[in-house]
């Protein structure tokens, strides 16, 4: 493409983008968790998620760090929440004590037994037993911004791809506003995906999941649970790198610049990146994107 079409080259086209974060097991985690927010806040974010942990493990933990968001900071929180390991009632609890701490943005999913991704999910008894049923009783309890999930290569538990958006149009019935997809290396994909979505009448956002490698063997293996595809050259990319965390680091932003630069070239202009509580490779992106950091209030000259 010649450069003067490419939007990645030509101004700042108008991005957006948020982030996701997961709550602190510990004290050191919880301090480079929010060296991390406090890193990306001035980027402007459309808002940031914080993730809750298999078999609904870090409840407490997902709700103080929302929390600690609505109370310490502008950014516009949203906590993920599952259908895992409680009652309706339970469940309709936790949504009622984020309405209380002022928190107005849901991530509903199904969520995946505390085995983690690619374990066998069962309702529990007197649970909500599908995400959508959990979109559905989220809005019963309030006026909520509700996001759900999406998969450009279907969820691995669906049977086809078109099974998959009827689910996505499911959710959208019950209420959500917009979709954040599972992660993905191929463009292609996502586009291809975007456009069965558009086709079956689906208006909502839907973001695309960005994961900077930070680690290739560990993203990959979680990638063999998640039904996303690894690609060769991408593997190759970060061959015989194993014990040279520096020159990784550097392709990982390689990798993720081409990705998101040629997602901007494709009229994309909203990203979701999934942090990993890391904010450096993020931060490099986003500025590549064309995003600046704001000034903060009392450094705005008079
Ligand atoms: P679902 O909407 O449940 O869809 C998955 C599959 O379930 C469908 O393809 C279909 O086969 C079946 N299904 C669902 N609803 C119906 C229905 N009404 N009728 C028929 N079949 C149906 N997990 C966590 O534990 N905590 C998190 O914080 C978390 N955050 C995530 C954020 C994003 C952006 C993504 C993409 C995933 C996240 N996950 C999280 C993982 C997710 O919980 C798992 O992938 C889980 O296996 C599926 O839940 P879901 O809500 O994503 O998908």
């Amino acid at each position: 493409m010649n450069s003067a079409l490419r939007p990645s080259r030509n101004g700042h086209p108008s991005i957006r983008v948020s982030f996701e974060f997961f709550p602190p097991k510990n004290a050191e985690m919880e301090t480079s968790l929010w060296e991390s927010i406090h890193r990306l806040a001035p980027l402007d974010p459309s808002f940031v998620s914080v993730t809750y942990g298999a078999g609904g493990t870090t409840r407490e933990r997902t709700h103080a760090t929302v929390a600690r968001l609505v109370q310490e900071t502008e950014l516009k929180p949203a906590a993920h929440l599952t259908c895992v390991g409680a009652s309706r009632e339970e469940i309709d609890d936790v949504v009622r004590a984020y309405a209380q701490a002022g928190v107005r943005h849901i991530v509903a999913l199904r969520g995946d037994p505390a085995e983690g991704p690619g374990s066998t999910f069962s309702a529990h008894p007197g649970g909500y037993e599908t995400s959508t049923a959990l979109v559905a009783g989220i809005k019963r309890l309030g006026d909520f911004d509700v996001t759900v999930s999406a998969y450009p290569e279907k969820h691995p538990e669906s049977g086809s791809i078109d099974d998959d958006i009827d689910v996505l149009a499911a959710k959208v019935d019950a209420g959500a506003t917009r979709a954040i997809t599972q992660f993905f290396f191929e463009n292609e994909t996502y586009l291809r995906y975007l456009d069965r979505v558009r086709q079956r009448g689906i208006n909502i956002p839907i973001l695309p999941g960005i994961v900077p490698v930070q680690n290739f063997r560990q993203t990959a293996n979680f990638a063999k649970r998640t039904g996303a595809s690894v690609p060769r050259w991408l593997a190759e990319r970060f061959e015989g790198l194993e014990n040279d965390p520096a020159t990784r680091r550097l392709i990982a932003a390689a990798v993720a610049a081409e990705q998101v630069l040629d997602l901007v070239d494709a009229g994309i202009e909203d990203f979701h990146f999934y942090t990993m509580n890391k904010a450096d490779l993020v931060y490099a992106i986003c500025h590549l994107l064309g995003l600046r950091a704001k000034p903060a209030p009392d450094s705005i000259a008079a």
